[in-house]
């Protein structure tokens, strides 16, 4: 069941999908914008992560955004509308989407050992990422409490799988972050083996959610663990942080980098891998996130 669900949710149809959309670009630009702003999904449930959006032209970036969509379970690609693509991302919302409020969070446990996990079948999406990408701080902004992902870390908790509880039906797993700047060869090599048990082990693992800074150009860790995840296989969503350092700074910016992310990956993945830009900071990026999440799992509590 698990490997029908990895394998449905990288729809095999995305590469046709560019050429098989007859909507035009300039009927709704807006939706395909790297913006703040929210859009309104296709159903109406998704009242609550409507806003309104200022139309702004078709960049470059948003016409690239067109070419590598994710299509979820349930849709068909030629029934795709601009306005059910999440902005600042390239996920289409199907029908499962739905039910993407958080209510209630609550800490499990902490593992030291995937076998060691709650083991009572929930769905579960795993948090990852290189230390200092703003791992903590998603978790936060996901969850609106500053506590929870105080928790791991807290001396002693940033080594282990972290459980935390939502709504009592699914969990957020805070993962070690990796690539710790000082950490001696053999804790990286202790981590590398760990973490990789999880993912090859973890039958509840609806996605890993693979955080990378969207602030800076692509680095070799991150894309070792995004080869790694790919060719193994691992039903993932890259997770783009800190976009709201947009202009100003050094560098390129952060659709720039994203985009030269996903080429430098795109041998690895036989499909074209949900992402979404996000910022703590700001707020890009939460209702977008949440309701992707919900679509991954929805689909999971029905297969
Ligand atoms: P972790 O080590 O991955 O858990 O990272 P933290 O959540 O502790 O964040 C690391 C640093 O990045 C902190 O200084 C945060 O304030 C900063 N940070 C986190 N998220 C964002 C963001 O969305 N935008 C900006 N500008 N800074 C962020």
């Amino acid at each position: 069941m698990l490997l029908t669900m990895r394998s449905r949710l990288f729809n095999p149809q995305l590469s046709s999908l560019c050429h098989s959309l007859p909507h035009s670009h300039k009927s709704h630009p807006s939706s395909l914008a790297f913006s703040a702003s929210i859009s309104q999904g296709p159903n109406s449930r998704h009242a609550s992560a409507a806003k309104a959006q200022r139309p702004v032209a078709l960049s470059e970036a948003a016409r690239f955004v067109r070419t590598v969509l994710f299509l979820p379970p349930g849709v068909n690609p030629d029934d795709v509308t601009d306005d059910m693509i999440l902005p600042g991302s390239n996920i289409v919302l199907g029908p499962y989407a739905g039910d993407a409020k958080i209510k209630d969070v609550d800490f499990v446990k902490s593992s030291n050992r995937p076998k060691d996990c709650p083991k009572d079948d929930r769905p579960e999406f795993a948090m990852l990422g290189r230390s200092n990408v703003g791992k903590s701080s998603l978790i936060n902004f996901l969850v609106r409490k500053k506590e929870v992902a105080l928790t791991s870390k807290k001396p002693g908790k940033t080594q282990l799988i972290n459980h935390f509880l939502v709504n009592k039906s699914w969990y957020i797993v805070d993962l070690p972050g990796y690539g710790f700047a000082n950490a001696p060869e053999s804790a990286r090599m202790d981590w590398s083996s760990f973490t990789k048990g999880y993912f090859l082990n973890r039958e509840t693992l609806v996605s890993v959610l693979l955080l990378i800074d969207g602030s800076v150009p692509p680095q070799k860790i991150d894309l070792d663990c995004a080869n790694w995840l790919g060719r193994n296989n691992i039903s993932m969503t890259f997770v783009f942080t800190k976009c709201d350092k947009m202009k100003g700074g050094k560098g390129r910016r952060p659709d720039e980098n994203i985009r030269n992310f996903l080429e430098l990956i795109k041998e690895n993945y036989r499909q074209h891998p949900p992402w979404i830009m996000t910022s703590s900071v700001t707020g890009l990026g939460r209702d977008e996130l949440l309701l992707h999440m919900s679509q991954l799992r929805n689909y999971w509590n029905n297969e």
